[in-house]
């Protein structure tokens, strides 16, 4: 990995709630280089939204606490003030989001809300915002950029909005793009068109790229690494190409098997994602882990270990002196269905 961007370390959220202290992101760690693209990637209620709404500190505080180390170019966003943070989130890290439609406000035009995004950061002239604007909306694709500054959100398509939403998040030139499920409300096609666009322009501005997503196809898309998150910790990371071919962790194998192209899984993983007011002790995998065993399930998640050069898996089968194959051997069949812990082992 080149130098990095994101330093991300031991970064832990909690909600302070009726019933309790809820732990959505439980001690992770991650990086993102200059030009690189990590997409987090796990079920829905893994955490990876707040995980990243951390970094920036858009997560409600409270009742959210976000604890750790979160350095974007040497300095933790975590020790710098409200004003502070505010010169950085959507000037040099900027964030899109799922669904444009509610993103933006529809009672002004699109090129308004544009300028007015220029215009909370830098002091610009109207005319020089509006000649910025439409060549924001130029880069990102939207035809006759100057005929449709003055057009309203709903003359917009979805995948158009999309664009716009992109342009918004330029306007600062960004070190940092981080982009959660930014082509899940769009169909297949434009699906494709956005994630080409987010290539090209992260060539173009050098960007770093946190992609947020569930959709393990748009990672093979997109990614250049993967951390794989499930409930709050870190399941799996390395390369996507190591991933994709060699996946360590009995998570990560149930998700490639969701895929069409491997296993073609229907309903998704057997089981559901465990109560975040009161977690497993141990691997929180295991209720759902047809490899799992007695030492699974004491203490904390397992440490990360290097399972392949670069490639890190949280499974207590790696460590030192046990028989790995187990794990190893990568995708389960498809029709297997998870059995929590075995007694046969430890
Ligand atoms: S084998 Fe144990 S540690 Fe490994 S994923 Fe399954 S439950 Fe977790």
């Amino acid at each position: 990995m080149s130098t990095p961007l994101l330093e991300v370390e031991d970064l832990t959220t909690t909600f302070s709630t009726a019933k309790g202290a809820l732990t959505a992101v439980d001690g992770i760690d991650f990086a993102v280089a200059e030009g690189e693209t990590v997409c987090i990637v796990g079920e829905s209620g893994s955490g990876k939204t707040v995980a990243t709404e951390s970094v920036t500190r858009i997560v409600k505080e409270p009742p959210g606490r976000v604890e750790g180390s979160v350095r974007f170019k040497g300095r933790d966003l975590l020790e710098m003030s409200e004003p502070e943070l505010r010169e950085i989130r959507g000037y040099e890290i900027a964030h899109i989001f799922q669904n444009p439609q509610e993103a933006m406000n529809h009672c002004y035009t699109v090129g308004w809300q544009i300028v007015e995004a220029l215009q909370i950061h830098r002091d610009v002239a109207d005319e020089t915002a509006r000649a910025k604007a439409i060549d924001l909306m130029d880069r990102v694709g939207i035809a006759n950029a100057s005929s449709r500054f003055d057009d309203y959100p709903h003359e917009f398509s979805g995948g158009q909005k999309q664009r716009v939403m992109i342009a918004m998040a330029l306007v600062g030139d960004p070190d940092l793009l981080i982009a959660d499920e930014p082509t899940t409300a769009l169909d297949v096609t434009v699906q494709a068109q956005i994630l080409r666009l987010l290539e090209d322009l992260q060539a173009e501005f050098d960007m770093g790229i946190l992609f947020v997503t569930h959709d393990l196809g748009v990672v093979a898309e997109i990614a250049d690494r993967i951390v794989v998150m499930y409930a709050g910790n870190v399941m799996e990371r390395g390369d996507v190409l190591d991933i994709f071919e060699r996946p360590a962790h009995p998570y990560t194998q149930r998700l490639l098997n969701c895929l069409p192209e491997i296993g073609g899984r229907k309903g998704g993983i057997p089981g559901t994602l465990p109560d975040p007011l009161d977690p497993p002790d141990g691997c929180r995998f295991a209720p759902r882990c047809e490899h799992a065993v007695d030492a699974c399930v004491t203490g904390d998640q397992p440490a990360e270990i290097e399972v392949n050069p670069g490639q890190r898996a949280s499974c207590v089968h790696y460590r030192p002196g046990r028989d790995d194959s187990v794990v190893r051997d990568g995708i389960p069949d498809a029709d297997a269905d998870g059995e929590g812990v075995s007694s046969a082992d430890d």
